[in-house]
């Protein structure tokens, strides 16, 4: 099929294997000349070829950001509004089975969903959107409209405040775009009631890429518990349904005090919040010969996008290495990553190369990933960032 109308944007023969091996995006390096289509129009949707002129499909360009092309369709796939709502209703339906009974969860997980660069997370009554591609941004009132069509939500919060942002060079801003009321929300995650600030809270108000792995972990609670970069008490509320006492750690003064007030809201009072730095406290608490049956370690990203890696490898296998000694025989790590950079090969070399250090044999019990409503696309390891890998040290 010939992609009349469109403007044509070529991609180098390596940008061209990329989407066929179906990758949403293509880097500005496989862009070819990278401004050409971009001197031509300000259109923003374009049909992609490869270096011979044959047709790779319709995308969005952002000529100056690093990636210059998001997949949109095969072929050539007109951008329509009804084609957007369609989308939104499509990746809602498909949550039926992947959050059937979720009252938190995400709903579009951008180019998963085939929504290049639109996040849109559900908590209660409440909608967050996230449009992290300059495409999407000037779809955001389209957006908004389909969404209340499609949910009638109370609120629609905005929160294009992240640094995925700065990336791509689009301004920071956040607010309500629709509704009124508060923006803090209360919503149940399985046994445990959650409250966040969509407005002002991280993300877009929780982790509900760590939903699955919160309830899983539930299984594993017994004894003590240490939940040592807690934010809102994610894994440390849950561990509290099983465990008799649980410490949970974050460096955010805010989020501890969320934390607090969860765990006081859900009556778990023997659920400790205190705010330190991980690293430190792991290494005192070692120190003064405590102990645990159960032991979650959650760090923010150590290794950033395309930096070098040796230094965030150091810094997991320095952090499972104290979780690792901090459990009692038989004890539990619930142990995870959300750097891309770290692939799930690299990750599980750092725990070898932990438990070796530990001189403890160790068992894995469980590897897994992101909850199901942030799916990964196959054969695209950027889209597999988070691990979470459960493990038994003997
Ligand atoms: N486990 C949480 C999400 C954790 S996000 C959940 O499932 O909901 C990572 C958290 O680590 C953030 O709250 C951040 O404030 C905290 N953090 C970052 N560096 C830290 C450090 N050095 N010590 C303790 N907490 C830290």
């Amino acid at each position: 099929m010939k992609p009349a109308g469109l403007p044509r944007v070529a991609v180098s023969s390596h940008g061209a294997a990329r989407l066929r091996a179906g990758e949403p995006w293509v880097w500005r390096s496989d862009v070819t000349p990278p401004r050409a289509a971009g001197a031509e129009t300000d259109a923003d949707l374009v049909a992609v070829v490869d270096p011979r002129g044959k047709p790779l499909g319709t995308a969005f360009f952002a000529p100056d950001s690093p990636i210059p092309l998001r997949v949109w369709g095969p072929g050539v796939t007109p951008y329509t509004d009804e084609e957007l709502r369609r989308r939104l209703r499509d990746a809602h339906d498909r949550r039926r089975a992947t959050a059937a009974a979720a009252a938190a969860y995400r709903v579009a997980h951008a180019e998963a969903d085939g929504l290049p660069g639109l996040i849109v997370d559900r908590y209660a009554d409440a909608l967050v959107v996230q449009t992290l591609c300059a495409a999407m941004d000037r779809r955001e009132a389209a957006v908004v409209a389909a969404l209340r069509d499609l949910f009638a939500p109370r609120l629609v919060v905005l929160r294009n405040d992240g640094a995925a942002r700065d990336f791509e060079g689009l301004p920071r801003r956040k607010g309500v775009v629709h509704g009124a009321g508060p923006t803090r929300v209360t919503y149940a995650e399985g046994e445990v009631r959650f409250t966040v600030d969509l407005l002002e809270d991280a993300k877009t108000g929780g982790f509900l890429d760590q939903r699955e792995n919160h309830l899983r972990t539930r299984r594993y609670a017994h004894g003590t518990g240490l939940d040592a970069f807690t934010y809102h008490g994610g894994f440390a509320l849950h561990l509290a349904r099983g465990c008799e006492h649980v410490l949970a750690l974050d460096e955010s003064a805010p989020a501890i005090e969320r934390a607090r007030a969860n765990a006081a809201d859900n009556g778990l009072t023997h659920v400790e919040c205190r705010v330190a730095n991980a690293f430190d406290a792991l290494r005192e608490l070692e120190g003064q010969g405590t102990r645990y049956d159960v032991v979650v370690l959650d760090p923010p990203a150590l290794a950033k996008r395309r930096g070098p890696l040796t230094a965030a490898e150091r810094g997991y296998r320095e952090l499972n290495l104290r979780g690792l000694r901090l459990l009692r025989p038989g004890g539990v790590l619930v142990t995870c990553s959300c750097s891309a950079q770290m692939t799930p090969t690299r990750f599980e070399g750092v725990l070898v190369e932990a438990a070796g250090l530990a001189g403890r044999p160790v068992q894995v019990l469980e590897r897994r990933g992101a909850a199901a409503d942030h799916p990964v696309l196959l054969g695209v390891p950027a889209t597999e960032y988070l691990k979470c890998w459960i493990l038994r040290a003997l």
